[in-house]
């Protein structure tokens, strides 16, 4: 059966919560009919182009038929089933694959219903490690500010401290260590101070603190940082050095978004837990994951409590994991280090926004292209003009950027970059 419901836009505005929205005076939101390719159809006949893959994950663009038969095929074979007691093919096969596509030391999996939960088993992983261990006192975290880690209380006591108005949930939200966001851009000459005095964080904190996370080669959505891969190979060391376990939030940057399937390939390096999710199931379903070595899963398993300590009801869902493997399937079928390297090609033409006054910097990296401006971009009268030259991105804070789907045609792409130097230069922000 197709649905054919009319989209009710005042129930929508008095009843429903958007993401980061006020109930009074919520911002503008856009019907949306269908989607197909790279395009976002408006119940009002616009085709916009789009040029966020839905937040990071519908990377393979939108109604992919292979990834509509797997999800299809395998809700006409069994659409849920408990995965306490009971397991199945789409969910072995899934870890199979990411055993295999991710670091070497990655060897168990912990399959989780969002990006949020993916980085709370994390958190519980190093916790839990530490503890059966007998280092009751690694109780922290430590991480660097302008991080983003999910909206849940765990996740979000390791985001930014400013953009996620920690001080409006002091005594609740557990209090961690932050180190000064990583300041070397990518592009950058590594910088040794900056690595001396993230180790005196280690010396200082190293003894209560379970795990460093961080988002690897680019925070996203604490400020879409690009930031230099010597801090990672320093990071890893450190955490070697001083017995604290390194957590990688790749659950924006896997996937090849970076121009490397998983970031951490810029540094050479491999985490002890890596979290995953978003363009896992090319943007079909939620999912996520939670990888750990060995060593961890054994001392977890070989603690007071013996087992980790969650199971979400939705656990291994058979639908996401099928789609995720066809999604998998495809990156290689699509040679994504290709498409990246399209979507990166195309991307430059933003530089050319460097030219415009309000303009602060232009930067690209992989499917990722960042235009910050020098004040705050109001979004409703960004995206009304966006709309009305055939484009969908999203602003936030001072940055307007696009990482479209890696199967978006360049002339599309080129449409994308000029929307935005439009925009800018005709004030429409
Ligand atoms: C989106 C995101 C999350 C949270 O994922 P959800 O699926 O929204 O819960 C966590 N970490 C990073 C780096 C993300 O980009």
């Amino acid at each position: 059966m197709s649905n054919n419901y009319s989209i009710d836009l005042d129930f929508d505005k008095n009843h429903i919560w958007h993401p980061y929205t006020s109930m009074i005076d919520p911002l503008p939101v856009y019907p949306v009919a269908r989607t197909f390719d790279n395009r976002i159809v408006l119940e009002t006949g616009e085709e916009l182009i789009d040029g966020m893959a839905s937040w990071w994950s519908a990377i393979h663009g939108y109604g992919h038929p292979k990834l509509i038969a797997a999800i299809q095929q395998q809700a006409a074979k069994m659409s849920h089933v408990m995965f306490g007691g009971l397991t199945h093919a789409p969910a072995v096969e899934l870890c199979k694959k990411l055993v295999a596509i991710t670091p070497s030391p990655l060897q168990k999996v912990f399959l989780a219903d969002s990006g949020s939960v993916a980085v709370e088993v994390a958190i519980k992983m190093a916790l839990q490690f530490w503890l059966s261990r007998g280092f009751h006192h690694k109780r922290k975290l430590m991480t660097a500010k302008k991080g983003y880690h999910g909206d849940t209380f765990a996740a979000m006591s390791v985001c930014d401290p400013v953009n996620s108005m920690h001080s409006m949930y002091q005594g609740f939200l557990p209090e961690h260590v932050f180190v000064p966001a990583p300041q070397t851009s990518f592009f950058a000459q590594p910088n040794e101070l900056e690595l001396l005095q993230l180790r005196e964080y280690f010396v200082t904190h190293h003894h209560e603190c379970a795990a460093f996370i961080i988002e690897p080669i680019v925070q996203n959505a604490g400020g879409m940082n690009f930031y230099h891969p010597s801090y990672l190979k320093a990071l890893r060391d450190l955490c070697d050095e001083f017995e604290v376990l390194l957590i990688l939030d790749e659950i924006a940057t896997g996937f090849g978004r970076t121009g490397t399937l998983f970031a951490s390939e810029h540094a050479d390096i491999s985490p002890d837990i890596l979290c995953i999710g978003k363009a896992l199931t090319g943007g079909m379903m939620t999912l996520s994951a939670t990888l750990t070595t060995d060593q961890v899963a054994l001392g977890i398993s070989q603690g007071e409590a013996k087992v980790l300590m969650h199971g979400p009801t939705f656990m291994g869902n058979p639908l996401a994991c099928n789609v995720a493997c066809a999604s998998i399937d495809l990156l290689v079928e699509n040679d994504w280090q290709t498409q990246v390297t399209a979507l990166a090609d195309g991307l430059q033409a933003l530089q050319a926004c460097q030219t415009l006054d309000a303009v602060k910097n232009v930067r690209v990296l992989g499917g990722i292209g960042v235009v910050e401006v020098n004040r705050q971009v109001n979004v409703a009268k960004i995206q009304a003009y966006f709309i009305k030259l055939g484009v969908w991105i999203r602003p936030f804070g001072k940055l307007i950027y696009i990482m479209p789907p890696y199967t978006t045609p360049t002339a599309d792409l080129a449409l994308l970059c000029e929307a935005v130097f439009k925009a800018i230069a005709a004030d429409e922000f």
